[in-house]
């Protein structure tokens, strides 16, 4: 006999996290239960367009079966056995993953931020073994505006004063220049002593900053020249999200899969994570080629998780989803036609002045001082009207949804969005 049991309230729910987690975010105030494809359901049954995917993790949409299917399968068979031993999933893995991005190696880890660790401390150790720089003396050039995590190696190069106040010492041996800027970052790079330069092709948390169109390729070029690696964090922007497989692809007219022609600036050193598992469990890895790989040695890095049976199998099937479902035309296509749209509200009220990003990685600035709260209560009236997002950073509100949307799906968005924003603008004047 079934038991049914009276649904748990919103604010009983909100009260529970705040009285017994941590204030680490500050949540929109929703309450999901459920998820299927671009749409999520709160706890009292009320149905949402995601128009968020958990920071692009969901690129394949929520609970896909073919996805689900593989967690369940291998959850039977085999979960974990730590790298101790070998495992019959990780070397098909390993062999899927080279083919799908065209590195000669992979390392697994779980969570982005492990990944962009893993590369950092590849590209240094690659610094000293082969190119022959001081060991302890090693320079990364990082962005400002980045986000590459929260472990306390990665916020000491952060200039977001929330990630970093009051958590340091701080990691040394990284050098900040503008985003977007070629000029500073060959000034850097000439510096003594640079390994390596960590960047986002877009800069999906700061507020999806799409930098000039030559920008990666100028980046690419100076690193080469320096005989610097080209480190790409593409943990947000990577996988189908931005239109093409990576973000670093450029814009590939290729019809199945990213094809990565002229346009292709491919990275000495690639980060992922995020939708890499399809929004199911954490799964990211670091993909370079043997010259670079090869300097790490058994016992020099490693994770009790990373590699697992279970994220080898979910990692497959989400890669599959994306080309079996043309996920990467269908983000090119539906970003071209979101940003037109939005452009057309722009042009019927003042509240919103500009729409920027790639594929279905945007954001629409609001026509107020990043300190108001305008952003976060459009934030929550688009949620009353049926369509979840989020700030980021004050006044720019980032639009990405599941990759799996169909053209009539979003149209349904954009008019939540348009009656929400021009409705806000009469009730606030
Ligand atoms: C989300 C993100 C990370 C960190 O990933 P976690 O899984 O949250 O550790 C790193 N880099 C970029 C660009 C990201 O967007």
């Amino acid at each position: 006999m079934s038991q049914v049991m009276e649904p748990k309230r919103s604010n009983e729910l909100m009260e529970l996290e705040g009285q017994y987690g941590a204030h680490n975010y500050h949540p929109l105030p929703v309450v999901l239960s459920r998820g299927e494809g671009v749409y999520v359901y709160d706890v009292e049954g009320k149905k949402y367009f995601d128009f968020l995917s958990a920071y692009s993790a969901v690129n394949q949409g929520h609970c896909h079966p073919k996805i689900i299917g593989a967690l369940i399968d291998q959850a039977k068979t085999l979960t974990l056995t730590s790298r101790a031993f070998y495992n019959d999933s990780l070397g098909p893995y390993e062999k899927y993953m080279s083919q799908y991005f065209g590195f000669d190696k992979i390392l697994p880890m779980n969570t982005g931020a492990e990944a962009v660790e893993t590369a950092l401390k590849i590209t240094r150790k690659w610094g000293y073994e082969k190119k022959g720089i001081e060991e302890n003396r090693g320079v990364i050039v990082v962005c400002s505006g980045n986000f590459h995590g929260r472990t306390t190696t990665i916020i000491s190069f952060s200039d977001d004063s929330d990630a970093k106040k009051n958590f340091g010492p701080f990691t040394p041996g990284f050098v900040t220049v503008p985003y977007n800027d070629m000029d500073a970052l060959k000034e850097a790079l000439d510096l003594p002593n640079v390994v390596g330069f960590l960047v986002e092709p877009i800069q999906g948390e700061a507020g999806v900053y799409t930098p000039a169109v030559d920008y990666i390729a100028n980046v690419k070029k100076a690193c080469n020249e320096r005989n610097i690696l080209f480190i790409a964090d593409e943990v947000q922007t990577g996988i189908a999200r931005t239109g093409s497989l990576l973000a670093v692809c450029g814009n590939c007219s290729c019809q199945d899969k990213c094809e990565r022609q002229e346009t292709y600036n491919r990275p000495d050193v690639l980060i992922l994570g995020k939708a890499l598992s399809g929004g199911v469990y954490p799964v990211s890895a670091v993909l370079c080629d043997d010259e670079i790989m090869n300097v790490i040695k058994p016992g020099q890095h490693g994770s009790t998780f990373g590699g697992n049976p279970l994220a080898a199998k979910v990692a497959m099937a989400a890669l599959e989803v994306v080309n079996d479902e043309h996920l990467i035309q269908n983000a090119r296509k539906l970003g071209d036609l979101f940003r037109n749209e939005m452009n057309k509200i722009i042009a019927k009220t003042d509240l919103i002045t500009l729409v920027r990003g790639k594929g279905l990685l945007n954001a629409i600035i609001i026509n107020d001082s990043p300190d108001s709260s305008t952003a976060w209560d459009i934030c929550v009236a688009l949620k009353n009207n049926g369509l979840l997002a989020k700030p980021t950073h004050g006044n720019i509100i980032r639009f990405a949804p599941p990759l799996v949307m169909t053209e009539n799906e979003l149209m349904q968005c954009v008019s939540i969005i348009e009656k929400t924003i021009l409705e806000f603008k009469k009730s606030n004047n």
